[in-house]
């Protein structure tokens, strides 16, 4: 079992998102413990307290390393205007040039300092020694993988699957309304120019054995070409298989004809999404969802559980004779 589109592990604290999800697949425990390789060296991610006390050379307990690290941050900084910002004033300098920088410029070509917080606010810094990439309640990997769960979710008398059939504004002219999960730019045909993301690219090797002993491995130096390493097999501890498979995955700018993964929304992306944003709620009975639908950078578990207020409200909507927005989501302006 390989994960096509790069690792999903799926997380929430949504137990209402679990439950609906586990009505399709079953799930089997599973928890991330994220490697990265530094300088030659290994280390734990996310950065916790054998990473602090690894990179340091150190054995600190936690209330000595939680005072080590507060004295390496950059307490000059209040608020933090973006992703370097937020990470000096966290863990300092060294653990920032080491884990975060490196890796974050390669995955999106960019300096850190050009991207927003939010986006460092995925990762903690623990001062433990839990190493679970996650820190949500409910966390787990498909035993049969993620297509079950959506042949299984659109299996119903009500729903009709078309494969291969890009979407034309003409469908909608057959349906009441239209919920429309592409990417909004491509709706209006790129009227107003492109919203950017960043695509991967997965080099697949097989090989004997195990590869790297773990599911994920981060490469943080700038100067290695790709982010990191998934071993799928490590994501299925509950097979065994003689051969791996391994990913390298590469991130880049993403061309027309590119499968879009990550969002970049800067002030400028914003600005050109606000103009789709305000096309989009002067058109008549569809609306936008999604991570592309919305181009925001979401997790399985919020899209998921977007996708089930929609269909509340649009329901209720529909009962009570109302018109559904464009978007069930505010952020989505932002
Ligand atoms: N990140 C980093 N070093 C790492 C892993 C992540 O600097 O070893 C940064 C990077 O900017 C990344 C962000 O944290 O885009 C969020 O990481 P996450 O693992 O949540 O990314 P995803 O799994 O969505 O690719």
């Amino acid at each position: 079992m390989v994960h096509k589109y790069g690792p999903h592990i799926f997380h929430t604290d949504k137990k209402h998102v679990w439950d609906y999800v586990s009505r399709f697949i079953e799930f089997m425990p599973y928890v991330n413990r994220v490697k990265a390789i530094y300088d030659g060296k290994v280390y734990s991610l996310p950065i916790n307290l054998f990473t602090i006390n690894q990179f340091y050379g150190k054995s600190m307990s936690p209330s000595e390393a939680r005072e080590f690290v507060a004295s390496l941050a950059d307490l000059s900084i209040s608020e933090p205007a973006n992703f370097e910002e937020q990470a000096l004033k966290f863990v300092g300098r060294g653990l920032y040039e080491a884990f975060l920088k490196g890796y974050t410029l390669k995955q999106w070509g960019m300096a850190p300092t050009e991207l927003p917080a939010s986006v460092l606010k995925r990762l903690p810094v623990r001062f433990n020694y839990d190493d679970n990439y996650f820190s949500h309640k409910f966390q787990g990997m498909p035993k049969s993988g993620y297509t079950e769960f959506f042949d299984k979710c659109l299996r119903h008398d009500r729903i009709k699957v078309f494969l291969n059939t890009d979407f034309s504004h003409d469908m909608q002219n057959e349906f009441d309304h239209t919920f429309y999960s592409g990417p909004i730019d491509s709706y209006f045909l790129y009227s107003e120019g492109r919203l950017p993301y960043r695509t991967l690219d997965f080099v697949k090797e097989v090989h004997d054995n195990d590869y790297q002993g773990c599911a994920v491995m981060n490469y943080s130096d700038v100067d290695v070409p790709w982010t990191r390493v998934s071993e799928h097999k490590f994501f299925a501890p509950w097979e065994t298989h003689q051969k791996t498979a391994v990913f390298k995955e590469f991130s880049r700018a993403q061309e027309p004809g590119d499968i879009p993964y990550y969002p970049i929304r800067q002030a400028r992306e914003r600005t050109l999404l606000s103009k789709y944003v305000g096309l989009a709620n002067e058109v008549e009975n569809c609306s936008f969802l999604g991570r592309l639908g919305t181009y925001r950078y979401l997790d399985m578990d919020a899209t998921v559980a977007e996708a089930l207020d929609a269909a509340t409200i649009s329901k209720y909507l529909i009962n009570t004779g109302q018109k559904i927005p464009a978007f069930f989501v505010s952020t989505a302006l932002g």
